[in-house]
């Protein structure tokens, strides 16, 4: 039977849905909570260096703002579209408030394939697009930063045309930025960072010693890379990693730096010497004890889950797992680390970069790390304390945290009887 794999729109209902009748909420809480307060699709024309004019359409998103300014990044994909954005504004919402940061969620796109984009291209389309949003958003309004295949340098771009329609420099408008607009220290590697935590404690859980363990990431970009960093930091081995272009597997392990600088000079990590290629499916169903996917949504589907071999699936991408998979793997007993809580690093200490900018006074390196750590692990207890207590999986766990969050700051609000 062909798989119907369900969109990440509505998959995120069926989660609040499933959360919001778990706390016994009234039907006026997900009324709310199903679809996001704002969002908005742009249209905006870019002069191509051939001297032809060509039109990207572009979106974002604002879930809910009960927890205060939406915040959330900007992807370029060529095959994004509003649905997708919605969703992952919505999943913004819950990974703000299972970590307790005083943010909602938002999300953002453009249609386009940057890879085809020249860098002064990607340079109008970035600043288009910032034109084209307005005042839709702003520093104490909704706070973009970097998503899929966006990076520090279009948030510069992004940052000094925000600047110039306002006449002064705007540096919390957006975070992710270089550090010499006003970037943190630590914001480039804080999705893996935090994702990396949350692996460490649930292995402590499980008794899994990480010096022993063995690991595969799909999708080795930024989060995955630097997963597998930490990971090899904590003394675990690499065995497999994947990214667009096909993957590498080598059962003696690999050095995730030297992948990385393998992939620096040939465009993707098939090929590396020593590994063989290996299909996406493949890579899920190696004997490893942890899984870190980090690419894109819906990776993980019900003709995967069944294969998975490892204990631990640390969840550094937004949504990798369809509901029919996570279900298959909780059955199995596999320890899934879901996406709302394992991929917050990065947007933590998005908050960290926009406390510096609006207090125009910058934290060391340590001090954003301890800081991180204290957040995920702090919210990694809260998650296993709750899943423990009701007895359900770890992401209906995260989510009703989240949820209830929520829902209570929608209630101070008013906005619930
Ligand atoms: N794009 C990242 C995420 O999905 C980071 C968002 C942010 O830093 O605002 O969590």
């Amino acid at each position: 039977m062909a798989e119907k794999t369900l969109n990440p729109f509505e998959i995120v209902q069926g989660q609040i849905k499933k959360a919001c009748d778990q706390l016994g909420l009234e039907p006026a809480a997900y009324d709310i909570l199903k679809q996001p307060e704002r969002a908005i699709e742009v249209s905006f024309p870019v002069e191509m260096d051939d001297g032809t004019i060509k039109v990207f359409t572009g979106w974002r998103s604002q879930h809910n703002t009960a927890l205060g300014p939406a915040k959330g990044g900007l992807r370029f994909h060529p095959d994004t579209n509003f649905d997708e954005v919605k969703a992952l504004s919505m999943w913004m919402t819950f990974k703000c408030s299972v970590v307790g940061l005083p943010y909602g969620g938002g999300k953002g796109a453009v249609k386009c394939n940057p890879k085809e984009l020249s860098p002064r291209e990607l340079e109008r389309v970035s600043r288009g697009f910032i034109r084209a949003l307005g005042d839709f958003i702003g520093p104490l309004k909704d706070i973009p930063a970097p998503d899929v295949y966006t990076n520090a340098q279009i948030m510069a771009w992004m940052v000094d045309e925000f600047s110039a329609m306002k006449g002064f420099p705007n540096p919390g408008l957006l975070t992710g930025k270089p550090i010499l607009l006003g970037g943190s220290l630590g914001r480039n590697t804080a999705t893996a960072r935090g994702c990396t935590y949350v692996i460490r404690e649930a292995a402590k859980k499980i008794g899994l010693d990480l010096k022993k363990a063995t690991y595969a990431v799909n999708g080795f970009g930024n989060a995955g890379a630097y997963s597998a960093f930490f990971m090899k930091d904590m003394g675990a081995k690499m065995v497999a990693c994947n990214d667009s272009k096909g993957g590498a597997y080598n059962p003696e392990g690999m050095d995730p730096v030297a992948v990385s600088q393998w992939k620096a000079e040939h465009g993707t990590v098939k090929g590396f010497p020593g590994s063989r290629d290996i299909s996406t499916e493949e890579l899920y169903a190696l004997p490893v004890d942890i899984l870190i996917p980090a690419a894109l949504e819906n990776t993980i589907t019900q003709s995967v889950a069944p294969n998975v071999k490892a204990k631990i699936i640390g969840e550094a991408a937004n949504g990798p797992t369809t509901p029919e998979a996570d279900e298959i793997l909780n059955k199995k007993g596999v320890m899934v680390l879901p996406d709302i809580l394992a991929s917050a690093g990065g947007v933590t200490v998005s908050y960290f970069e926009w406390v510096q900018n609006l207090m125009n006074f910058y934290w060391t390196a340590e001090e954003v790390d301890s800081r991180l750590e204290n957040i995920m692990v702090k919210a990694f207890e809260e998650v296993y304390a709750m899943h423990k207590e009701k007895g359900v999986s770890l992401r209906e766990a995260a989510f009703l945290v989240a949820v209830k969050k929520v829902a209570d700051a929608m209630r101070l609000r008013g906005w619930l009887s």
